[in-house]
């Protein structure tokens, strides 16, 4: 822990989200007991714990509305630890080198309402622990709000809903590249699957997805 961490703490001394302990804003003890995502889920996403554990619920929750800027450090760690992971396998057997990350996007009206977008903040402290996984901010865009997901059953409206919610800026910026989309859960995966489709419609080469949970 650097300096400036160390003085936060005594000056804002934090707890746990999960068990409310004292010392860390999510302690060891809490992200060993989460269990890891089991659900079937498309080969090309690779999401960290199951979401249906209410901890993990509530985590999730906590970075997305109470603006818990060190749950992303925590939670940027974990997922750059997985990420090195699946690399390692995946830049030898699929040639998947330089890759670019992209979070998903909210729309401008829920950016502002926010105040910020919670896949920027964990693709943010994704770069920051390796300078060679470069955030790309500007380039998936997403220009319609849609209906929240959950609360369309039908998967065929579910898909319908999502069409031309993404748009891409600065094609030139991911001709040819690889992608490491990032986002906080998944859940059917079809807003993950129409980002790649729009980043596939404008260039990109391989594209797979990181989340905390599923
Ligand atoms: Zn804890």
């Amino acid at each position: 822990m650097n300096l400036l961490n160390t003085i936060l703490d005594i000056v804002f001394p934090v707890n746990c989200v999960s068990c409310n302990k004292n010392g860390e804003i999510l302690c060891l003890e809490c992200i060993s007991l989460f269990p890891k995502a089991e659900r079937e889920c498309e080969e090309w996403i690779y999401p960290l714990y199951d979401y249906r554990h209410p901890p993990v619920k509530k985590l999730i929750w906590q970075l997305k509305y109470n603006k818990k800027r060190r749950l992303a450090e925590v939670l940027g760690q974990l997922m750059y630890e997985n990420i090195v992971l699946e690399l390692s396998d995946l830049s030898i057997l699929e040639n998947f080198r330089e890759p670019l990350i992209v979070p998903i996007p909210l729309s401008y009206e829920r950016l502002k309402e926010r105040g910020y977008n919670q896949a920027l903040l964990l693709c943010e402290n994704i770069e920051k622990i390796n300078k060679d996984l470069k955030v790309s901010k500007n380039v998936l865009t997403k220009i319609k709000e849609t209906e929240h997901q959950a609360n369309i059953k039908d998967r065929s409206e579910r898909l319908k809903n999502l069409i031309g919610t993404f748009t891409v800026k600065n094609e030139n910026l991911i001709q040819k590249r690889n992608i490491i989309l990032i986002d906080d859960v998944t859940t059917t995966g079809a807003t993950l699957n129409e980002a790649k489709k729009t980043l596939k419609q404008a260039g990109a080469k391989k594209i797979i997805a990181f989340t905390i949970a599923h």
